[in-house]
């Protein structure tokens, strides 16, 4: 061995190391890996036909192998830059800016075609190389071109990294552009001391180097599947989002995940997983489809489709579809998983990654049809918008007067005639129009603007009740919904009666409605406010009961009078088992001297029925819709 090749063989043991590692720790699936995988092996290749070249120096004849290793060589050199260019580009994720650019797709093939077309004439012309007659390398009157390429190539590279710095951690920018000063030093070294081929070596250095900060699997790749995770995800979603680069997302969810996982344990899972994912990784090939896929966690599968292959989306997702019907099993255990699958185009469907992840979560929460489904039909576009608005929502609502109380009436069956009315608050929106309360209530819960939220109904329907139009409607009271976090504050007794006592209004006239959930909570605020209200003569219902896991202790322990079966309870399909439930459960509350108010009363049927269970109270679209003020009191009139 000639000194000279120490250097490339320092090179050879890092590159070589770095590949073993990449293929052990399973970066070899991705877009990024297989770009960075590239380069090392075109590095690889170079650094052996560099020390081929030195060894061959030393042995006269072998004149085609002389040309063919050094021709070998140049090439993988060029290679080089060009490699490390495409590494930038698949980094920033902008292939398809660039297809669409053809000047800076010129910039990028066209030096490389030059080359070859170069090289390839090269044993004809010499004009990279020649041996001369002593067989000695010797440069040929276009090497500069080699130089020229090199340049361009990195300065195309430099110009990426830095136009999409954005999208890089400081981090992780640095290791990326660090490669070219590296090699400039080293060039400049060679350059002078020509003994010293330190070349391949800084390369090495610089790979080494990304490999280390950018292409870090555990960041990325989850463990169990080999696929890449959330947060590989999200940064993707989030760049494509950024480069406004269209993405079509096949999702295949285990909607049935938690269940199966429960059943059987923690390897089971993972090992159903892996085999999931591995079928997915081979149709992936198959199909020739080069998605990037990932694993979310529990139970969540994504393969994220490139512009390209557009076309067959649907054919796939059906294909894939079909493929998770096909089933699975463990230990010869026929394992019943329950999937969806649906696509997901971005950004048509999405306005950003908040919204795709939580509908990828909601789309467990839709039946089982057994057909692929798209987001689009499914996807309420603008409910995410509020959802991401929503506390500007209800601070311009506070500020503008957009809040308003409606009132459904309630029908008392026992007496004929409406008797009560249910308050329920209304949000206009200049911009969204009206904001369903689902949305806009556990926001104002989480913001804290619940309390001004909640006095200001309380005061409304208090200014109502004082008014002598409602006193003219002969209602006993109205019925107004706390909130959880209401019924929290230990202050809570002290302002509703202070409100009442502002209108002069007897506390027979209201009824606080507090949720099921809410009654579960062992809160002492919440037990103490409840006590403290009722003992001044204030009555409770317990709203949506049915709807949550009922705690009968609790409920048994609290003073309600009245308990309100929600719409979700009473609305099911009428089999057997239900009704018994049904009647059983009206008879409990009565047993325990509470009326009951059925929501969500849509047909004349459920009137009959609920009415021949003796409920007291229905309330429902049946009867009215909730309505503004106004309209309530001459629907009061009208039916009276
Ligand atoms: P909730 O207290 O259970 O109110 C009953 C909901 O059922 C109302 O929805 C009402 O419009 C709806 N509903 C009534 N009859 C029917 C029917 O026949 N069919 C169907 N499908 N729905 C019916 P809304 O007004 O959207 O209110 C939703 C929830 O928001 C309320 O459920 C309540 O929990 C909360 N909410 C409303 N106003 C307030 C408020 O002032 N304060 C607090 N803390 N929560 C409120
Ligand atoms: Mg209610
Ligand atoms: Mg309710």
């Amino acid at each position: 061995m000639k000194t000279a090749a120490y250097f490339d063989y320092c090179a050879l043991i890092i590159l070589l190391l770095i590949l073993i590692a990449m293929i052990i720790r399973r970066m070899t699936k991705g877009k990024l890996n297989r770009c960075f995988l590239t380069m090392l092996i075109v590095v690889l290749i170079s650094d052996i036909a560099d020390i081929g070249t030195i060894h061959l120096e030393y042995v006269s004849g072998y004149v085609t192998i002389k040309y063919m290793t050094h021709t070998l060589y140049l090439m993988s050199h060029i290679l080089t830059p060009f490699s490390y260019v495409i590494y930038i580009i698949a980094q920033a994720d902008i292939w398809h800016k660039l297809r669409r650019n053809r000047f800076q797709k010129i910039l990028l093939f066209g030096p490389i075609l030059v080359v070859a077309a170069a090289l390839a004439v090269n044993p004809f012309t010499h004009i990279m190389f020649y041996l001369d007659e002593n067989d000695a390398y010797t440069r040929g009157s276009c090497f500069l071109l080699l130089y020229i390429v090199t340049v361009v190539l990195c300065a195309l590279g430099l110009y990426y990294a830095f136009k999409y710095k954005e999208l890089f951690d400081s981090k992780r920018f640095a290791a990326l552009i660090a490669l070219v000063p590296i090699m400039f030093v080293a060039v400049v070294v060679q350059f002078f001391y020509p003994e010293l081929l330190v070349e391949m070596f800084s390369l090495s250095c610089g790979i080494l180097l990304i490999c280390m900060v950018i292409q870090r699997p555990e960041e990325v790749i989850d463990t169990e599947t080999g696929l890449c995770k959330l947060s590989a995800y999200v940064a993707d979603v989030n760049r494509a989002a950024e480069n406004e680069k269209p993405l079509q997302i096949i999702m295949i969810n285990i909607t049935n995940y938690y269940a199966v996982r429960d059943m059987l344990g923690y390897d089971g899972i993972n090992r159903v997983l892996k085999d999931i994912a591995d079928k997915i990784v081979d149709f992936d090939r198959k199909q020739m489809i080069r998605a990037e896929l990932y694993y979310l966690g529990a139970g969540k599968f994504r393969l994220a489709i490139d512009e390209l292959h557009f076309d067959k989306t649907e054919e796939n997702a059906r294909m894939i579809n079909e493929l998770m019907k096909g089933g699975f099993s463990l230990n010869q255990m026929d394992l019943n998983l329950v999937h969806c699958v649906c696509i997901a185009r971005c950004p048509e469907d999405f306005p950003d990654v908040e919204s795709l992840l939580a509908f990828g979560n909601e789309l467990n929460t839709i039946p089982y049809t057994g057909e692929v489904l798209y987001a689009s039909n499914i996807f309420k576009k603008n409910f995410y918008d509020i959802r991401k608005d929503v506390d500007s929502i209800i601070e311009r609502a506070l500020a503008d007067h957009n809040f308003s109380v409606y009132y459904q009436p309630i029908y008392s069956v026992e007496e004929g005639r409406f008797n009560s009315a249910e308050a329920l608050l209304r949000l206009k929106d200049e911009k969204y129009g009206f904001v369903p309360p689902d949305i806009f209530i556990p926001a104002a819960e989480k913001s804290g603007a619940i309390h001004k939220i909640g006095a200001f109904v309380l005061e409304e329907v208090c200014r109502f009740i004082a008014s002598a139009e409602y006193q003219a409607l002969n209602l006993d009271y109205v019925e107004i919904n706390l909130s959880v976090v209401q019924c929290m504050r230990s202050d809570l007794a002290d302002q509703v009666m202070d409100i009442l006592n502002r209108f002069r209004i007897r506390p027979e006239q209201i009824n606080l409605e507090i949720t099921e959930t809410a009654a579960s909570y062992s809160q002492n605020a919440l037990i103490q406010n409840l006590n403290v209200l009722n003992e001044a003569g204030i009555s409770f219902s317990l709203d949506d009961f049915g709807t949550g896991y009922s705690n009968m202790l609790r409920i048994a322990s609290l003073p309600f009078h009245i308990v309100k079966l929600d719409k979700s309870f009473v609305g099911g399909e009428a089999n057997s088992k239900l009704l018994i439930m049904l009647r059983n459960t009206i008879r409990m509350f009565k047993a325990m001297n509470m009326k009951i108010v059925v929501e969500g009363v849509e047909t004349e049927d459920m009137v009959k029925q609920f009415s021949d269970m003796e409920c007291e109270y229905i309330q429902g679209y049946y009867y009215s819709k909730p309505l503004p003020k106004d309209e309530f009191v001459k629907f009061i009139r009208n039916n009276f």
